[in-house]
């Protein structure tokens, strides 16, 4: 190619690039204001999902970093996961609700349910309203959730739900997305952060076991298998990944590598 037609593509190109940028509409320049906290501060770290076992499931290993750094975390289920479920049954009764009490104490955290029903998720402004009341009770730090492109309506719910009640809180709270099930749940992730688990995958898997009602020995191997190659994009022997909302604050992982 001689000199010429080099700058003559060049010209082009460029003149490609401006046409585009002047046809895309500003990026938003709102950036949440959040000070760093200092080392040693205790974190409110809320993970929440659609059913009991999909917090474990998607961030099992990075939950046990958070607590065994002296973090408080709390899973936030948005139903108690039972099918048919049936609100008036006691919660001492419900062998889901044991199963997620035991797998938060493998887990050092704290179980929570948002109250709605296993299958028929409710996205409303009755249901933003109750579920941002939720989070604001908390005063989290920091928010995982569902990745929202998934075929669970229940997933995609909670997403939204998170979603809605961050932009209300005016951003106040770190906000990143996990995967769990990935192709019969979670589709299209790509990841923009990553944990190394190696050291909390042991309990990661206690706590998925714990769901025993849920065929652990299915769902478990599943999920190692995504655990173990997100390790190889990170260099880790097992890892976790998460995307981080572009307008998020980006330092509350404090083992992110
Ligand atoms: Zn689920």
């Amino acid at each position: 190619m001689n000199s010429i037609s080099r700058r003559a593509m060049l010209g082009k190109a460029s003149l490609v690039g401006t046409t585009v940028a002047v046809g895309l509409p500003l990026a938003a320049a709102e950036t949440p204001v959040q000070q760093r906290p200092e080392v040693g501060t205790k974190l409110k770290v809320i993970v929440t999902g659609g059913h009991p076992g999909d917090p474990e499931y998607g961030c099992g290993g990075t939950i046990a970093r958070y607590t065994d750094l002296g973090h408080e975390v709390v899973l936030l289920y948005l139903n108690r996961g039972e099918w048919p479920e049936n609100p008036s049954l006691d919660d001492a009764k419900s062998v889901r609700i044991a199963e997620a009490k035991r797998a938060c104490e493998i887990l050092k955290a704290r179980p929570a349910y948002a109250g709605q029903i296993n299958g028929a998720a409710i996205v409303d402004s009755a249901h933003y309203e109750k579920f941002q009341r939720i989070l604001e009770a908390e005063k989290p730090n920091l928010v995982f959730t569902h990745w929202p492109i998934d075929n669970h309506a229940d997933h995609r719910a909670i997403s939204m739900l998170v979603y809605e009640s961050w932009l209300r809180m005016r951003k106040r709270f770190a906000l990143y997305y996990y995967e769990v099930s990935d192709g019969e749940d979670t589709l299209q992730f790509s990841p923009t952060h990553y944990v190394d688990i190696t050291s909390t995958e042991p309990r990661k898997r206690a706590a998925c076991y714990a769901h025993a009602s849920q065929t652990p020995d299915k769902y478990y191997g599943l999920q190692e298998m995504i655990t173990r190659m997100r390790g190889v994009e990170s260099g880790h022997k097992q890892a976790e990944s998460y995307i981080r909302h572009v307008q998020s604050p980006d330092f509350m992982l404090p083992m992110a590598s």
